[in-house]
This record gives C-alpha cells, sequence and structure tokens, in this order.
C-alpha cells in the first residue's frame, strides 16, 4: 500500500508519465455512475440531455450517447461534436442567444429535434431559412420567467436577461405562431439557473416550468410537444455541501414528470445535465516542479494552473474556496497548508489557498477532483500561451489519450507575422 491515488487500478503516476502533465483524467466508470444513478430511477418519460458545455470531449460525449444520453448544443462544434459521438439528430437540441446563420442553417439541414429559439429577431430569422430550404423549422421557445427560484449558484428567472424571450413579451403576442410560417413551435424550455443541490429546488422548478409552458400553449395556441426544464443539478466541491442523493431527486421529480406525462401523452420532457454528469469524473493532475515559502506561507508552483482550471479561482463567491485537492503518487505525511500555485505570471494563478497537504516535494503529483466539468474548455488556455492540456479517459481499465496536448507548432502556426 504506497497510498497512491488509482483510476480503474492505474496508478496516476503511471498515467502522469505515460501522458506527461499537466494533463486532465477521466473515469469512465463514474460518468456510468452518475448517469445510471439518475437515469435509472427517473421517470421514463422525462430525456435525459447532456449539455455539451460541461466537456465537450468527443470521447466523453460518445460514452454518454452509448448510455443513451441525448445533446444540448450551442455552438457548430459542439453540433459536429454530438454527432461524431453517435447522437441521433432528431436527439439534439440547440440553444443559445446568439445563435449564427450557418448554425441555424446546420441545425435545420441535420433535422435536429429543436432550435430553442431566444428572440424575437431570431424567431423571423429561423422563419426565413426555413422557407428558403423549404422545410418547417421546430422551435421551442426559450422563456425568461418572471420568477426566480432561491438554492441555485445562479440565478436567471425574474431578471433582465439575454437569454429567451421574457414570459410578458410572449403573452402579449397571443399571434406570434401565425406570424412564422416557417416556424412551428412545439415546445418551451427554461433553465433556472446552475449548481443547484437540494432536490425541492429542482422538482418546483420543473413543476412551474411546465406550468408557464401550458399557459404559454393556450395563449398562443400551439401544441406542446415538448418542455425543457433546463436542469442545472449541482455537485458537492466544497466543504459541508451535500452532494444529490439521484434518489432524493426522482422521488420528488417523478410525479411531476408523471403528471405531464397523462396531460400530454407522446410529448417530450426533457432535462438538461452538463456539471452533474461530466464533474465527478475528472481530475487535473499537475507536478509540482518548485516549492518555496514567502513570507512565512508555503509554495507548491505546479506546472499547471488557472490556465487549465479557471474554476479552482472561485465559483460564484468572492471567498475563495477549494476544491477538494490531494497529493496523488503518494501517501505523505502530516498535513501543512499550502498555496498551489501554476506556472501563470499572475497571483490570481492559484488553485488552491491553505490547502492541507502532505508535504510535497519537486516531482509530486497534486491532483484536483471533481473537476470534470467546465475545465480546461472554459479556460483560459492560450494565457501564457501554454495551450490545451492532454485530456485521457479511462474506461474498461484502460487509458487513452481522447485529446493530445497543443504542440508549439499547434499555437504558432496560426499566427500571421507579416
Ligand atoms: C450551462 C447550461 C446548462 C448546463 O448547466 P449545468 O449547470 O452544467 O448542468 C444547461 N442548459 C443551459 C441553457 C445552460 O446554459
Amino acid at each position: 500500500m504506497t497510498g497512491e491515488t488509482t483510476i480503474q487500478g492505474i496508478p496516476m503516476s503511471e498515467l502522469a508519465d505515460r501522458f506527461g502533465t499537466p494533463l486532465y483524467v477521466y473515469d469512465g466508470d463514474s460518468l456510468r455512475e452518475q448517469y445510471r444513478g439518475l437515469r435509472d430511477g427517473l421517470h421514463p418519460a422525462m430525456e435525459m440531455f447532456y449539455s455539451l458545455k460541461a466537456n465537450p470531449n468527443v470521447a466523453v460525449c460518445a460514452l454518454l450517447a452509448s448510455l443513451g444520453a441525448r445533446a444540448e448544443v450551442s455552438s457548430m462544434v459542439e453540433l459536429r461534436t454530438a454527432l461524431a459521438a453517435g447522437v441521433a439528430p432528431g436527439d439534439i437540441i440547440f440553444l443559445g442567444p446568439g445563435k449564427s446563420r450557418a448554425e441555424l442553417e446546420a441545425c435545420l439541414d441535420e433535422g435536429v429535434f429543436a432550435l430553442v429559439c431566444e428572440s424575437f429577431g431570431e424567431l423571423g430569422l429561423i422563419d426565413e431559412l426555413a422557407r428558403e430550404r423549404g422545410v418547417i423549422a421546430p422551435v421551442m421557445l426559450r422563456v425568461n420567467p418572471s420568477f426566480a427560484v432561491k438554492g441555485s449558484g445562479l440565478t436567471m428567472g425574474g431578471k433582465p436577461r439575454q437569454f429567451g424571450i421574457d414570459e410578458q413579451q410572449l403573452f402579449d403576442e397571443p399571434d406570434l405562431v401565425k406570424n412564422f410560417p416557417g416556424v412551428r413551435v412545439i415546445g418551451v424550455h427554461a433553465y433556472m439557473g446552475t449548481r443547484i443541490l437540494d432536490p425541492e429546488v429542482i422538482a418546483e422548478n420543473a413543476r412551474r416550468i411546465i406550468d408557464l409552458a401550458e399557459r404559454l400553449a393556450n395563449r398562443l395556441d400551439f401544441t406542446l410537444e415538448a418542455v425543457d426544464v433546463g436542469g442545472g443539478l449541482g455537485v458537492a466541491y466544497f466543504p459541508g455541501e451535500p452532494d444529490l442523493d439521484p434518489n432524493a431527486v426522482t422521488e420528488l421529480l417523478n410525479p411531476v414528470a408523471e403528471a405531464f406525462h397523462t396531460a400530454h401523452p407522446g410529448a417530450r420532457l426533457l432535462l438538461e445535465l452538463g456539471r452533474y454528469l461530466a464533474a465527478p469524473s475528472g481530475t487535473y493532475v499537475t507536478r509540482v516542479r518548485y516549492v518555496k515559502t514567502s513570507m512565512g506561507e508555503r509554495f507548491a508552483v505546479t506546472d499547471g494552473g488557472t490556465n487549465h482550471h479557471m474554476a479552482a479561482v472561485g465559483i460564484g463567491s468572492f471567498v475563495k474556496r477549494n476544491f477538494p485537492m490531494r497529493l496523488l503518487n503518494r501517501a505523505g505525511g502530516e498535513a501543512a497548508p499550502w498555496n498551489v500555485t501554476g506556472p501563470l505570471c499572475t497571483p490570481n494563478d492559484t488553485v488552491g489557498r491553505n490547502v492541507d497537504l502532505p508535504e510535497p516535494r519537486p516531482g509530486d503529483l497534486i491532483g484536483v477532483l471533481r473537476s470534470g466539468a467546465y475545465g480546461p474548455s472554459a479556460s483560459p488556455v492560450l494565457f501564457l500561451s501554454h495551450g490545451y492540456p492532454a485530456e485521457v479517459l479511462v474506461d474498461g481499465g484502460r487509458a487513452r489519450l481522447v485529446r493530445r496536448r497543443d504542440t508549439v507548432e499547434d499555437l504558432l502556426s496560426p499566427q500571421i507575422r507579416d
């Protein structure tokens, strides 16, 4: 027993030696557990859509797709990724406040399940593009609800937002559907926030969004074929935060789904999940380069930092709280507070402040756990030109590279000297 952290029996030091550091490692078993842990108990009428924004790696998406996950995408490359991962076009929705003409055209040409429309202007463009093609575009209206829910890391409803169309504006347009003959309004979407850790809030969200969808369908006179209740299910990162219990979620959510299913047989009910599915699977692995002290504090300077893990700076909080971190390659001795910092030339490149760690030595590996969501793709990977880290998926007891790290050539070649 060396006290070394392993993934599916593979020591982290072996992965670091084989693939280099800094490195993201994703555990396929964890992705499966998160997906199935919720899916198995969830009402069959409720479909799980994976939000690629959380982790757009095509191998991660393909693993989730193989389990039955559908896809929620927000860019051309996310759309292509979902398709390459094996998600059927009819199980993809596309949303985002600033969709391009090319993105909308690709959605129509691929035949995605729905375009989630976020403004009257966009509705006009979708209508124009559909009529040019001689097709009818399936559209879900994204609503900015008048209400907000408590208990989310980021409140979306009841505030001026660039997302969706204000509830009131939609109720003021009873003829909206008739005005756009190239569009078939099939449903309603709302997303109330992220990092929700209270099952009551999740169920209440769904109930209120379904109620809003029914009222809108009546007012605008369309048949409700789909309701997307958003999601925003969280995972615990910080001390004292409880993880969501999937059984507690389904116990409260399933009656809501059942009532919807009874009232609208055949209509689709969508739940979007990004962080919840991806976060627990990932570990950001860095190697300690130097250790030093400054004015009484200890610093471990590692080869990767906030350039790959911006979320470690702090999520929705003015006070920095640390992600769970540990020494990966050995158990080590007594713990003391260490600042874990990266290679960037800014004091903000602090991945962990006063983290209790056994004394690290140069060459040791430090891991940031629960880092499978909003990692490199949500970080300034080009800052100081370090580029994208390598990504590895461990599945079936085998590790394989699922994204190679950027090379100097990758970073220099798109630039034009003269
Ligand atoms: C970001 C986002 C998601 C995913 O959120 P998570 O909190 O990671 O589950 C889902 N839907 C919409 C509309 C989003 O913007």
